[in-house]
């Protein structure tokens, strides 16, 4: 296209040519109003719009680029096995060492599948699940996503939470009716759908720490009560880490709420993606060698893919893991810390009733009285908060130069490139944002 066209131009024809002129519905800033900013390039905390304007971003590819945008060893590590060919459709001791370094991370990995979307790998995993147990319903909780596969729409968060859809359009009553949907930290509505039809029910599935109707953290014993309940009824418990793995730390969510040495909690099956491929599409499901080995060639449990494992994207992956060490951690915990508070004081500047909740390093902000008096523990509650005060927001942070993920229900996400310059720019835009959020 020509390089003079305004960024509203651009999107007219991206709206000719593609439904929304997105590749994915949030893009669209449906939420939040306004032309979204198509990107031409980012480096480390920034990226850069098509008409060379830069801003600090607080999207993070939606969380893959734990390290900042286009790491200079990780470009490297990409570029090197371009050269040695992008494809081979054949298997590769890339994949070995990247399965290894999973393992490596997360004590109770046995095997690993390499696939190329979070959607596959949670696909796959409910598949591995009725294949395991013989069982056809899966139980979801409301609030919670888990990419876009058939049964796993209900209820959903994330763009299906932004769109206010209860599900999707295409979705069969066959494909649903298998999927219970039950309310989030709601032990007794767990025990009650097991009392009812635990024989049927092959896993549960859930957020590791749900991140996907804004930050709700699992109430304080939740995922222990989601591995008793299924271990009873003979059910998997399924553990999607796709947002937090290998970013809330080393070993995910998991490894931030156990103790690898006494864990008081251990899934069956754990799903990865974002961080894993480090920016390529790479996701993976994992689990004890019993389990896995149902999966095809071995096991009954059909799953393939053209580009599963692909060579670019487990180099990737493998330099990410390498180089996501303690340090990296500790200055995404920092710059979270700090940008957490900045951003409970601006709001509470201004006047604006708010709770930020977080998980280590993952946050995010709710607007409304409710939410501020008592916090926001299921997807019913987080729909109930001040959404109108969120676009005023947003916009304001975008005009000083700040990309939020542009709706409520997502959480935001840092790097470790996130210097002490880029926070500067965020903290600085915030009591303006704040303001705008008040007067909305
Ligand atoms: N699970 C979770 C927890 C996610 O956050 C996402 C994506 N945001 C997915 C699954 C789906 O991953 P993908 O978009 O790569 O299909």
């Amino acid at each position: 296209m020509p390089g003079h066209l305004s960024m509203e131009e651009v999107f007219a024809r991206a709206c000719e040519l593609i439904p929304g002129g997105v590749s994915s519905p949030v893009r669209a800033f449906g939420s939040v109003g306004g032309t979204p900013v198509f990107l031409a390039s980012a480096k480390g905390p920034h990226v850069v719009d098509i008409t060379g304007r830069e801003y600090v971003d607080l999207v993070c590819s939606w969380g893959p680029a734990l390290l900042g945008h286009a790491h200079p060893e990780v470009v490297q590590a990409v570029q090197d096995a371009a050269t040695r060919g992008l494809s081979f459709g054949a298997p590769t001791t890339a994949e070995v060492e990247l399965a290894a370094a999973v393992k490596a991370r997360i004590p109770f990995v046995e095997k690993v599948r390499f696939v190329s979307t979070g959607t596959e790998a949670t696909m796959t995993a409910i598949r591995l699940a009725r294949g395991a147990t013989g069982r056809p319903r899966i139980v979801k909780f409301a609030g919670c996503y888990h990419g876009h596969s058939d049964s796993l729409l209900a209820a959903a968060g994330s763009g299906v939470a932004t769109a206010g859809l209860p599900g999707s359009s295409g979705v069969t009553d066959g494909a649903a009716s298998d999927t219970i949907v039950l309310p989030y930290n709601d032990p007794d509505a767990l025990r009650a759908a097991f009392a009812a039809d635990g024989e049927r029910i092959a896993c549960v599935i859930t957020e590791a720490c749900p991140a996907n109707m804004g930050l709700v953290p699992p109430a304080s014993g939740f995922n222990e009560t989601i591995r008793e309940v299924t271990r009873e009824h003979g059910a998997l418990m399924i553990f999607d880490e796709v947002l937090t793995g290998f970013r809330v730390g080393p070993a995910g969510y998991w490894g931030h709420d156990n103790s690898p040495d006494a864990p008081r909690y251990v899934p069956d099956i754990v799903t990865f993606g974002k961080v894993l491929g480090g920016g390529m599409p790479l996701a993976a499901l994992a689990a004890r060698a019993e389990i896995m080995d149902l999966l095809a060639p071995l096991g009954p449990v059909y799953q393939a893919g053209t580009l599963s494992g692909n060579p670019l994207a487990t180099a990737a992956g493998i330099a990410t893991l390498r180089l996501a060490d303690a340090s990296v951690y500790a200055r995404v915990d920092e710059a979270s810390e700090v940008l957490q508070t900045a951003i409970g004081e601006a709001l509470t500047g201004a006047s604006v009733p708010h709770v930020v909740q977080r998980a280590g390093n993952l946050f995010s902000v709710f607007f409304g009285e409710d939410a501020a008096a008592r916090g926001v523990r299921n997807y019913a509650e987080a729909q109930a908060q001040d959404v109108f005060r969120f676009a005023p927001f947003f916009h304001a942070m975008l005009d000083a130069g700040v990309t939020l993920p542009p709706s409520v229900f997502e959480a935001w996400f840092l790097s470790s490139a996130h210097d002490d310059a880029a926070l500067s720019r965020i903290l600085d835009a915030l009591p303006a944002a704040a303001r705008a959020a008040a007067s909305a």
